[in-house]
C-alpha cells in the first residue's frame, strides 16, 4: 500500500470539491491540499452536467426572504432552517465570486444585468444560466482556477473508506484504489472533506453521472456517521426516453422547458397537468413525476412508455435559440423538440438525504467535513431546481474556509487504525476470491427493485418486497466474483464497489421510506396520502450499527423551526 499525507484532503472534484480547495487554499496558503477523484479534476461528476443553472436572488424586486420562502415551501418544512438560510444568502456572494474572481460569463439582459430565468417551484424568475448548459462554464472555469494553483490531485483514484484512529475518536485519512494500477493508496490528512456528491444511480431511470454511485453515503454509512432524509429521492420529471439501448435514456430535459411554457401531453396527445396542480407544469417536480406517473399507469403511454413534452406552440425558432443544447440532445435521439414531440419519463436525479453536518460543513466525526449533494438538511423534502448547484458552491467555499481554520487551530496528524486499513482492503479485494459471476444481472435487478417499489409512489407491501430483494442482492454480490484478477483499469471491479455501496444506500433509502408513514415531498405513500401536521413536522435519521446493513438505526428528530413557523412568512413579517 502507498502511502502520502496532505493537510486537508478533498474527495471529489464537483462543485463542492473545487470551492472547497480554492477556499482552502486561498484561506491558508501554507497549507497541503489534495484532491482526490474518481474520475478526471473538471471532466466528472454532476455539477458539470448543470444545465438549467443557478438560484441567486439577485434582482432588486427579488429578495433573500422570498428566496428561502420559496425553499423552505419547496422542500415542506422539512429542511433545517439554519442551513436553508446560509444557502439563500450566501448564493448571491458565490455568483459574484464565480464572474468576478473566477471567471465565469453567464448570460445577460440588454441592460447588463444577468439574465435570471424561470424555474418551477419557484414565485420569481432568479435563475441565473448560461445557455441550457450552465455546469460547464461553472466547473470549466473552477478547474482552470484549480490547476493554476498549488494544489495536488489524485486523479482516478477511487476512495473507498473513510479510516478513523484506532479509538475511533477522528479521522485519520481515506483509503483509496489508483484505478489506473489497481494499488491501494492510503491519504493521511488532518482534515478530510466528503464532497462525492450523492447519485441515485439506483433506479432504473437516472440523470447522474456514471462516476455517481453513492460512494461517499456509503463509506459515511460504514463509519457509523448519521444521514437524515434518505427517503427523499428526486425524480425529475422529464428524463429523456429514448429506449433502452442508449444510455441517453434518463438524461435529463431541463426544467427551464416547463418554465418557459413547455407542454406535457399523455399517449393520446391530450395535456394533462391542469387535473393535478393549479400550476400545471410549473408545479415542483415531485407533483409532476407523480403526474407523470399516473399518467404511464393509467395506460395509453408513449410508444417507449412515457408522456410526450412539447414547445411547438412557443415558435420553434424561439426554442432552437433559447435551448439549444437541449435541441441538439433531443435531435441526438431522432427527437424534434423546437418543432414536434420527445418522448419523456421520471428519472431519479437528486438525493435531498445526506450526512448530518453543521452549519460550518463539520459532521460528528471531527476532522470529516462534508459539503454538497453528500449532505442533508439542506433541501428537506424536496429540492427546488437550481438550488444543488448553489448548495454544492455555498457549502463547499464555507468548508474550504472551515477547514483552513480547523487545521490551524486543531488538526493534528492522527495514526490510522491498521486493522480497519487491513480490513478495507479485504472488503474490496472479496470480488477477487470468489467465482466469477453476472455483476450486471444484480444491477439490472437493483434498478427494477428500486423503480418499481421504493420509487415515485411507494406503499408497505412494495417496500417489505424491496427489503427482501435488497437483502437477497447483497448476499449475491458478496458470493460473485470475476473473470480478470488484473486490477488495472479493471471496471468489473469498480462495477462490483459502486454495486455493493448502492445496495447499502438503498438499503438506508427503503428503511427510512418505511419508517416514514405519511406522504410529504418527494416521499409518496400511496397508502399514507396525506401529509401529517406541518407543526409537528420531523425528520428521519438512519445509521448503521457496527458496519453491516442488516442492524440500521433509524430515529425521528423534530425539525427546529429557528426562523420560521409553518403557516408564517417572512415576506408579511
Ligand atoms: C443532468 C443534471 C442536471 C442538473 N442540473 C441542475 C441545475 O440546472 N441546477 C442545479 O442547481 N442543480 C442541477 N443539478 C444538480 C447538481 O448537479 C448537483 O446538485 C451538484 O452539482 C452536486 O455537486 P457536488 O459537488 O456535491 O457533486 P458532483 O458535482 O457530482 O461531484 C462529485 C465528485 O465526486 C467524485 N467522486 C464520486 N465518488 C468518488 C469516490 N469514491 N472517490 C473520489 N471521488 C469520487 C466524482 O467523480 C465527482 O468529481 C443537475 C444534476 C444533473 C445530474
Amino acid at each position: 500500500m502507498r502511502r502520502l499525507q496532505t493537510d486537508i484532503l478533498i474527495l471529489g472534484s464537483g462543485g463542492a470539491g473545487l470551492f472547497a480547495a480554492l477556499h482552502a487554499k486561498q484561506a491558508a496558503p501554507e497549507l497541503s491540499i489534495t484532491v482526490a477523484v474518481k474520475g478526471l479534476l473538471g471532466k466528472c461528476g454532476c455539477t458539470r452536467m448543470v444545465q438549467g443553472g443557478y438560484n441567486a436572488a439577485l434582482a432588486a424586486e427579488d429578495s433573500i426572504e422570498r428566496h428561502f420562502m420559496d425553499t423552505i415551501e419547496g422542500g415542506a418544512w422539512l429542511s433545517d432552517q439554519d442551513l436553508a438560510w446560509t444557502l439563500v444568502s450566501s448564493a448571491v456572494e458565490r455568483v459574484r465570486e464565480l464572474e468576478n474572481e473566477l471567471g465565469c460569463l453567464f448570460d445577460r439582459n440588454a441592460d447588463g444585468t444577468i439574465h435570471q430565468k424561470a424555474f418551477a417551484g419557484q414565485t420569481f424568475d432568479r435563475t441565473v444560466h448560461k445557455g441550457d448548459l450552465t455546469g460547464i462554464e461553472i466547473i470549466n472555469r473552477l478547474a482552470e482556477q484549480v490547476w493554476a494553483r498549488d494544489i495536488e490531485r489524485l486523479e482516478e483514484h477511487r476512495a473507498i473508506a473513510l479510516i478513523k484512529t484506532p479509538d475511533n475518536d477522528a479521522i485519520a485519512g481515506v483509503l483509496h484504489i489508483d484505478m489506473r494500477t489497481g494499488e491501494y493508496v492510503f491519504v493521511q490528512a488532518r482534515a478530510v472533506l466528503l464532497a462525492t456528491g450523492g447519485g441515485p444511480t439506483m433506479y432504473e431511470y437516472h440523470t447522474p453521472s456514471g462516476d455517481k454511485s453513492c460512494d461517499g453515503l456509503a463509506m459515511a454509512l460504514r463509519a457509523g456517521l448519521t444521514l437524515r432524509d434518505m427517503e427523499m429521492v428526486q425524480f425529475h420529471p422529464t428524463g429523456l426516453l429514448a429506449g433502452s439501448d442508449t444510455r441517453m435514456t434518463g438524461t435529463v430535459l431541463e426544467e427551464g422547458l416547463r418554465g418557459a411554457g413547455g407542454y406535457l401531453l399523455n399517449g393520446a396527445r391530450e395535456r394533462f397537468m391542469q387535473q393535478y396542480d393549479a400550476r400545471a407544469e410549473r408545479a415542483t417536480r415531485d407533483i409532476v413525476s407523480r403526474a407523470i406517473f399516473a399518467e404511464m399507469r393509467a395506460g395509453n403511454p408513449t410508444p417507449n412508455g412515457g408522456v410526450y413534452l412539447t414547445m411547438n406552440h412557443l415558435g420553434a425558432d424561439h426554442v432552437r435559440e433559447a435551448f439549444k443544447g437541449m435541441v441538439e440532445r433531443c435531435a441526438d435521439c431522432g427527437f424534434d423538440l423546437a418543432g414536434g414531440m420527445v418522448e419523456v419519463v421520471p428519472t431519479a436525479h437528486y438525493m435531498m438525504g445526506g450526512v448530518l453536518f453543521n452549519g460550518d460543513c463539520s459532521t460528528s466525526l471531527p476532522g470529516l467535513f462534508a459539503a454538497g449533494e453528500d449532505t442533508g438538511g439542506v433541501h428537506g423534502a424536496n429540492r427546488l431546481g437550481g438550488n444543488g448547484v448553489a448548495n454544492s458552491t455555498v457549502f463547499g467555499a464555507i468548508a474550504g474556509d472551515a477547514m483552513a481554520a480547523w487545521v490551524r487551530a486543531e488538526g493534528a496528524w492522527r495514526a490510522p487504525d491498521e486493522d480497519a486499513l487491513q480490513h478495507a482492503v479485504a472488503e474490496a479485494e472479496q470480488p477477487f476470491n470468489r467465482a466469477a459471476g453476472d455483476v450486471e444481472q444484480i444491477r439490472e435487478t437493483l434498478l427494477a427493485c428500486m423503480w418499481e417499489d421504493v420509487g415515485i409512489v411507494r406503499n408497505e407491501a412494495g417496500l417489505a418486497r424491496a427489503a427482501q430483494v435488497l437483502a437477497e442482492l447483497d448476499d449475491q454480490l458478496k458470493a460473485t466474483g470475476m473473470a480478470s484478477d488484473d486490477r488495472a483499469f479493471n471496471l468489473t471491479w469498480h462495477d462490483w464497489l459502486n454495486l455493493s455501496n448502492l445496495i447499502l444506500v438503498s438499503r438506508a433509502i427503503q428503511r427510512a421510506a418505511t419508517e416514514r408513514r405519511e406522504s410529504r415531498g418527494a416521499h409518496f405513500r400511496e397508502d399514507f396520502p396525506e401529509r401529517g401536521p406541518l407543526e409537528k413536522s420531523s425528520y428521519v435519521t438512519v445509521r448503521v450499527k457496527n458496519g453491516t446493513a442488516d442492524q440500521f438505526e433509524l430515529a425521528e428528530q423534530p425539525v427546529k423551526f429557528s426562523i420560521i413557523r409553518p403557516g408564517e412568512s417572512l415576506l408579511t413579517r
